[in-house]
This record gives structure tokens, C-alpha cells and sequence, in this order.
């Protein structure tokens, strides 16, 4: 089955400024951003015992789960930005954190068509990709949903693993 693979260092580079999405409910929607915030989470949030990001959060906005990976309720969130400033590893990019929550349904209905997502078209060489991509650790690619991989650096302590 084919997946979405994000490089989330290339993406750090060259940002999101061309990419397109289908995604009809609002038309400034960069779907990637979502998809962004899932991969940050999972696999570079160093998951602190102590979080500076949840407790900066003036709206409560933002919960660590059981499987010690961060959540934000966007209907809490008011895209102030706290978390980021606080977290002392810099891993809340600022552009994550939108006031209306960006939404990524995989262009299902291009998928359907035979066509690649909308956000691929604009991508920089190797941000996004679309295909036949496995999780794999020795090129660092991470599954962070059934249809999404990411290639990070990822966190570890003490040989634990982030996610
Ligand atoms: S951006 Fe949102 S989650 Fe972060 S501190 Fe502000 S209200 Fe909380
Ligand atoms: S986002 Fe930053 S402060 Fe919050 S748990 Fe992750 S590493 Fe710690």
C-alpha cells in the first residue's frame, strides 16, 4: 500500500510556503501541519517527566497521554505560542501550532482517482513523498499512523526509545 513518507529535516529547511491542499473545509488548510505536529510528537518530543510545554499552556490546551505522547485540543488552544517558547528543546515549531487546526484526509478523493495528494505537486525534492515506503529503522523511517511515515532523528534516553 502506498504511504506518505515527510522528512522532517528537509521540511525544516524549505518549510511549507508551496505546497497545495485539496482539503475543502478552509482554504488557507496546510494539511502537512497536522501531519507535522503527529510526527513531532511521536518521534522528536523527548516525552520530559516534567513538561515545560504543557504546563506554560494557559488554556490547558495541551496533555501528555498514557503512552506519554503530547495531544492539543484545538478548541482549547488559542495559538499563543507558550508551549514553544517553552519547550527547552525546540521542538514545538511555532507554525505548528495554528489557531484553525489544519486537516489532512490524505486526498482520499484523488487517491480514488489514481492521482498522488495535492501536496506533493509543491513539495521541494524529498519532503513529501508518495509511495511504496516501509517503516525502517537504519534509514530512520518511523511509522506514525497506517498511512504516514516520517524520517526523523529520533530521541532516545538511556537507549529507550522515543515512541
Ligand atoms: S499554542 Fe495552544 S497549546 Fe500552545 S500554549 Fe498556546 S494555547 Fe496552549
Ligand atoms: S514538547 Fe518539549 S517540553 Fe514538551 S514534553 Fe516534548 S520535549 Fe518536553
Amino acid at each position: 500500500m502506498k504511504k506518505l513518507l515527510i522528512d522532517l529535516d528537509l521540511y525544516t529547511e524549505y518549510k511549507d510556503k508551496d505546497l497545495g491542499c485539496s482539503y475543502f473545509y478552509h482554504s488557507d488548510n496546510k494539511g502537512v501541519r497536522s501531519l507535522l505536529e503527529l510526527a513531532t510528537y511521536a518521534i522528536v518530543c523527548r516525552k520530559c517527566e516534567l513538561e515545560a510545554c504543557v504546563t506554560s499552556c494557559p488554556n490547558e490546551a495541551l496533555e501528555k497521554r498514557d503512552d506519554k505522547i503530547l495531544e492539543r485540543y484545538n478548541m482549547r488552544c488559542t495559538s499563543c505560542k507558550s508551549c514553544s517558547h517553552a519547550c527547552p528543546f525546540g521542538v514545538i515549531y511555532t507554525e505548528m501550532m495554528t489557531y484553525l487546526m489544519p486537516r489532512c484526509d490524505l486526498c482520499l478523493d484523488k487517491l480514488m482517482d489514481g492521482e498522488e495528494p495535492a501536496c506533493i505537486k509543491g513539495s521541494a525534492e524529498g519532503v513529501l513523498m508518495y509511495g511504496d515506503f516501509k517503516e525502517d529503522e537504519a534509514k530512520k523511517i518511523y511509522a506514525v499512523s497506517d498511512n504516514i511515515l516520517v524520517k526523523a532523528e529520533r530521541w532516545e534516553r538511556n537507549g529507550v526509545k522515543s515512541k
